[in-house]
This record gives C-alpha cells, structure tokens and sequence, in this order.
C-alpha cells in the first residue's frame, strides 16, 4: 500500500471533503476522478463528463459542490505565471486541504499523465513535477484552446498567491 503523504487523521477536514467517499488509504475520493471497470479510483484519470459538466457549472474538483464568486486554482510555478490550467479550480478550503494532504490530489497531472478520452486536456501547460505549488485565488476562468487544439483553462488574474511545500504554506500571501 503507498505511504500516505502525511497521517490524514492530523489534519482537520473541512465539511465538504468529509462527506466524500474514501480510497483504500483513506484518501477523499476527488470529484472529478474517474472509476476503472472494477469501481476503483484512478486518481490518474480525469472523468472527462464530469470535467466537462464541473467547468460549464462552474463546481470545484475536489467536493464536486458549486464555487463561489472566487476559487482557487493550484499549480507549479510555470501554470501560476501563465495562469493556465488543466486541474479544475476548487473551494479554497479544499485547494488548501488537499494541499497539506497530497498536492496531487489538487494537481494530478504532476504525479501521472492523464488519461483522457473525447475532450483533449492540455498536458503541454504542465510543469515537470515542481517543488512548490501555487495557490491562487480568482474570480473566475476562461476556457482557451492551444495552438495544439488542446483545451485549458485560463484564470482570471491572481488576487493572491501563496506557495506551498511538502504540505505547508510558505511565507506570507502575495497580492
Ligand atoms: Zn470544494
């Protein structure tokens, strides 16, 4: 069984992610995780319907719930700069949430490729699997299509950003 990125009974779940189901190590299922054939988890994979439906209905990755005016998006260095984005955005408490317990939870692409049928998700915005992450708050997003067909999702400019590594916020918020 894989090492948990930390002891999930440490760190305080807010109500959302609480009544998610979990995986085999206690891990809250995200929202937009697709199931194999044998009703398994595969964190790798984005369910590309409810990627779909989450974007159009504006609802967070993680709790599957509708955001409010403002969400957080989080990614490497290079997606924070560019602002463009595969994952879908998130409630901040569970963006942060999910951060302290595994940022692949928030940011799956940087643990595998996705695996992704019908709608092609940009995998050319990722960075290779970066040290830090980004948290950064919006007020909305764009859909966009690369020059390479593939569609991202581009945030609103950053009202605040703040850096995370190995399960903690770095230093203070920056506006
Ligand atoms: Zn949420």
């Amino acid at each position: 069984m894989a090492r948990t990125w930390t002891d999930l009974s440490l760190i305080e779940q807010p109500e959302r992610i609480a009544r998610l189901a979990r995986d085999v190590r206690g891990y809250p299922i995200p929202f937009v995780v697709e199931f194999d054939d044998q009703g398994i988890p595969d964190f790798r994979a984005l369910d590309m319907q409810k990627w779909v439906h989450a974007v159009n209905t504006k609802r967070c990755g993680i709790c599957g719930e509708p955001l409010g005016g403002r969400m957080a998006f989080v990614g490497g260095p290079l997606s924070m700069a560019n602002r463009l984005f595969t994952d879908l955005p998130m409630h901040r408490t569970c963006a942060e949430y999910a951060l302290r317990v595994c940022p692949f939870i928030a940011a799956p692409k940087f643990a595998y490729s996705p695996k992704v049928e019908g709608v092609r998700v940009a995998t050319s915005v990722s960075d290779t699997r970066p040290e830090r992450f980004g948290l950064g708050i919006s007020r909305g997003f764009s859909v966009a299509q690369l020059p390479s067909g593939d569609i991202v999702l581009h945030a609103n400019p950053f009202e605040e950003i703040t850096w995370w590594r190995e399960g903690r916020q770095e230093g203070e918020p920056e506006k």
